[in-house]
């Protein structure tokens, strides 16, 4: 065993070994690989070694084709069979909404370049003949779906690596990681220390243990899970001695999905009353047993499963498997540096390891050699969750995603549990306001604020909601008087010392304003790939003050801690500043009748004032695109802020409002979005963001940025009025231009203030001109569009300047 690594990772299992492989596949051959016991020894020997491409994200759903395409090629490079069985997969709608979601998952499959398909009951019958199809409204088909061997897979990983030189200790524990002040590791195991610089913790379900020994929370939790092996079953026979296979079937409706094994079928159950396993911590003896067989605890599934699948009713049981596995409270991996730490990666919470293992190894390794991922890895990015979580959060969100793993995801849905989670001290005026919740990064925010008969639950749909007319009402209330809503979700940092300025300027693309000043910049990457949207505001030239999204703000933290240098404080003050956004033409009324200070603020300009009696940083902003401030302030002042701008808008007409009109009022000015416009997907010259960057400076990612300004990248950002009939685009649908799928929706929704429904997406730069018309898939129909060249409010920013 060598004494010294570039990296160490913790863990052989698949994601171990896969990110092994993907670092001598992207150069690096100074690794190991520390096993405490055989490979496979945590949940990768009993997994039943489907995978699939169907995930609600698009770049999951891309980094897990990448897995399935890469176990051929593992296969040729070691000479070790992954016992591949690509079976094709369908996965059924017994209802509307089911079927919508399956028909709006083909449709982002359609840009993605992925052969799925909708098929009718009659063609399910056929391609999967032992399901019983009564009820079933049709399926999506998808031909990558398949299975393979979980042992041959694991090992021809590590043969890869090895191949590339890496070492591979097995039976070797590590006990304990101590950082020296180098940031490099010192890593205890019971076979002695080995120094390296770099630690991944791929300790799957020890991960929570591993992580501890480094000193951080790693947000997982292991649950039991269940499938079932039968004996032969004659219907199955009978396909492969005809030369075929049984392709897999998800049936959501009884929570199972079934695939052929051997000469029978395997059917596993994501059961409601499912458990959590070792809850205080993994034991370290864990891991060649499996857990004792609990028919009670899958007895309805299984019930359920006799009807779809009426063969099983007659089929022995020949085995019965019963093991646990990690989820993040999201279902995604937890990938990635951990904030806040020097030199230690995260490849842990990976519950399918068949579907993503790949994808995970490719992202870390990509992101460990070349600075970063060369997509947007938001989804399974373990900076997505703060230091705010805790066990007692994570455990139960684990156990509603494991309950919902065969649910419709709605797009406006928000899920129950763990919450209320963090609340500002507005939070019960606002309940008594009528406030429906939504979450964010662990916050509760207002969706909108329900009055006489609207509904104090937005019910889930695929569809305009039934908070449509509360959403309506709210944006009027801006547009026509004044608006009030909180300014606790944004991310805020204060960045302050001798060297801000500098720092600042190197940091952001943009212009770095100057004193009284807020100036709107991009952040970008060494690629130049948009890593924030920021409002940078000038207190002083010593003092400023940072805001932008605030469930980014661990990765942006992460991301400033990386580059720090001396002469900056920078701080994280997300909740140690809140305040209120007022909003429309009576907005500076509303202002001036609380102040005594000077309210003649110029679009972008900043002041400190005393508003009631609360000392405030006023800024003259709004992303509602209409005449708007921003007022700040320390939260114990929040509630007599509140109680002032009451009582001073009361006779404007002050309305508090929620996030649906706020992305409702974004539109009008064709104002993007962080996640949506603008992501690390995306570049400044593909959304507009270029015409922020000052180009006579040095900053990260200029050399990138100037080579896209002298030739412009492929795509680029278009606004489109859609005729819509009562479902607006939501992400990822394609546009069809002359009958061709050549671009795809980032976000869009209805404007309530000019009743017609928009649409941004990206799409070919020659083809985006004035007039251009284009069709939208929304929910399996093709809605004709048109390209939009000037905001429809306030065209000229007349209102928002004034
Ligand atoms: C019943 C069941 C069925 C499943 N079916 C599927 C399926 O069909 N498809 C699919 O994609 N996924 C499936 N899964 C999930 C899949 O098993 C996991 O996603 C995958 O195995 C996770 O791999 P991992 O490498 O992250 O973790 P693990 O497999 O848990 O590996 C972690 C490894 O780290 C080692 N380790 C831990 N701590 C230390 C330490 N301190 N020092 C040294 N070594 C250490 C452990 O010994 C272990 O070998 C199933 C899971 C279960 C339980």
């Amino acid at each position: 065993m060598k004494t010294t690594t570039q990296v160490l990772v913790i863990g052989g299992g698949v994601v171990g070994v896969s990110v092994l492989y993907h670092l001598t596949k992207l150069g690096w051959s100074d690794v190991m690989l520390v096993e405490r016991s055989e490979l496979t020894s945590g949940s990768t020997w009993h997994a039943a070694g489907g995978f699939h491409t169907l995930n609600g994200d698009t770049n999951m759903a891309a980094l897990q084709g990448y897995t399935i395409m890469l176990y051929r090629e593992l296969e040729e490079m070691t000479g070790l069979s992954c016992g591949l069985h690509h079976v094709g997969g369908v996965t059924l709608a017994d209802n509307r909404d089911r079927f919508d979601m399956l028909v709006a998952e083909r449709a982002k499959h359609r840009y993605m370049g992925l052969e799925t398909e909708i098929i009718g009951p009659e063609e399910i019958s056929k391609r999967a003949p032992v399901t019983n199809t009564d009820g079933i409204i049709g399926g999506l088909y998808d031909p990558l779906d398949g299975h393979l061997d979980p042992s041959g897979t694991t090992h021809a990983y590590a043969k890869a690596a090895r191949m590339g030189g890496a070492e591979i200790v097995l039976h070797t524990r590590v006990t304990a990681l101590d950082q020296r002040a180098d940031g490099t590791w010192d890593v205890t195991t019971d076979k002695g220390v080995i120094h390296a610089e770099h630690v991944v913790n791929a300790a799957g379900l020890w991960a929570r243990e591993v992580a501890a020994m480094a000193g951080v929370y790693a947000p997982l939790h292991p649950m039991e899970h269940q499938y079932l092996v039968t004996e032969e079953i004659p219907q199955i026979a009978e396909i492969i001695d005809a030369g075929g296979e049984h392709p897999h079937v998800m049936d959501p409706a009884g929570e199972s999905y079934l695939r052929q094994e051997g000469r029978g079928l395997c059917i596993g159950f994501y059961e409601q009353p499912c458990r959590p396993w070792a809850v205080d911590g993994t034991p370290w003896d864990f891991g060649h047993e499996l857990l004792p067989d609990d028919f009670d605890k899958i007895g309805d599934s299984v019930e359920f499963a006799y009807r779809r699948f009426p063969v099983l009713e007659r089929a022995g049981v020949k085995s019965v498997i019963h093991g646990p596995f990690t989820f993040a409270p999201d279902g995604n991996p937890l990938v990635g540096p951990v904030p806040g730490m020097r030199n230690f990666w995260s490849a842990c919470g990976v519950m399918a390891g068949f579907s993503q293992g790949g994808g995970v190894g490719l992202t870390l390794a990509q992101w460990m050699i070349d600075g970063e991922p060369d997509r947007d890895v938001t989804a399974m990015d373990v900076a997505r969750y703060g230091d705010w979580i805790t066990p007692g959060y994570t455990r139960p969100k684990v156990i509603e995603n494991y309950q919902r793993r065969f649910s419709v995801s709605y797009p406006n849905e928000e899920l129950p549990a763990a919450r209320p989670c963090r609340t500002t001290p507005m939070h019960d005026i606002f309940e008594e306001l009528g406030a429906v919740w939504g979450h964010q990064y662990g916050l509760e925010v207002p969706n909108y604020f329900a009055q006489g008969d609207e509904p104090t639950f937005e019910t889930p749909s695929f569809r305009r909601s039934d908070a449509f007319a509360a959403t309506g009402r709210e944006v009027r209330a801006v547009r026509e008087g004044v608006g009030i809503n909180e300014v606790h979700n944004f991310g805020k940092f204060r960045v302050t010392g001798p060297r801000a300025r500098a720092w600042l300027d190197r940091i952001m693309a943009g212009r770095i304003p100057k004193r009284g000043r807020i100036a709107l910049t991009p952040m970008l990457s060494e690629k130049g790939r948009l890593l924030g949207d920021f409002t940078v505001s000038c207190l002083d030239d010593t003092c400023f003050q940072l805001t932008a999204s605030y469930g980014a703000q661990a990765q942006h933290w992460r991301w400033f801690i990386h580059h720090q240098e001396p002469g900056v404080t920078i701080e994280n003050i997300s909740d140690k500043l809140t305040g209120f956004q007022i909003a429309g033409p009576r907005s500076r009324d509303l202002l001036a009748a609380c102040t005594r200070d000077a309210t003649d603020l110029r679009f972008l300009d900043l002041a400190q004032m005393t508003v009631g009696q609360a000392a405030c940083l006023v800024q003259r902003v709004s992303f509602t695109g209409d005449l708007g401030y921003e007022i700040y302030c320390d939260p114990m002042d929040q509630r007599a802020l509140w109680t002032r701008l009451c009582e001073a808008g009361q006779p404007m007409g002050l309305a508090p409002f929620g996030m649906r009109a706020m992305m409702s009022l974004r539109l009008d000015r064709f104002f993007g979005a962080w996640m949506r416009e603008f992501s690390p997907d995306y570049t400044p010259a593909e959304t507009g963001m270029a015409r922020f960057i000052k180009w006579d400076k040095d900053f990260i990612g200029k050399a990138a940025a100037e080579a896209e300004r002298d030739t412009p990248p492929a795509r680029t950002l278009a606004v489109f009025e859609v005729d819509a009939d009562d479902a607006d685009v939501v992400a990822y649908e394609p546009i069809f231009i002359d009958g061709r799928v050549q671009g795809f929706c980032t976000s869009g929704g209805y404007s309530h203030w000019t009743g017609k429904s928009i649409a941004y997406g990206l799409i070919p730069r020659e083809q985006a001109t004035p007039g251009l018309e284009v069709e939208i898939e929304i929910l399996g129909d093709l809605r004709p569009a048109r390209l939009l060249t000037d905001p429809i409010f306030d065209a000229t920013g007349e209102r928002m300047r004034a």
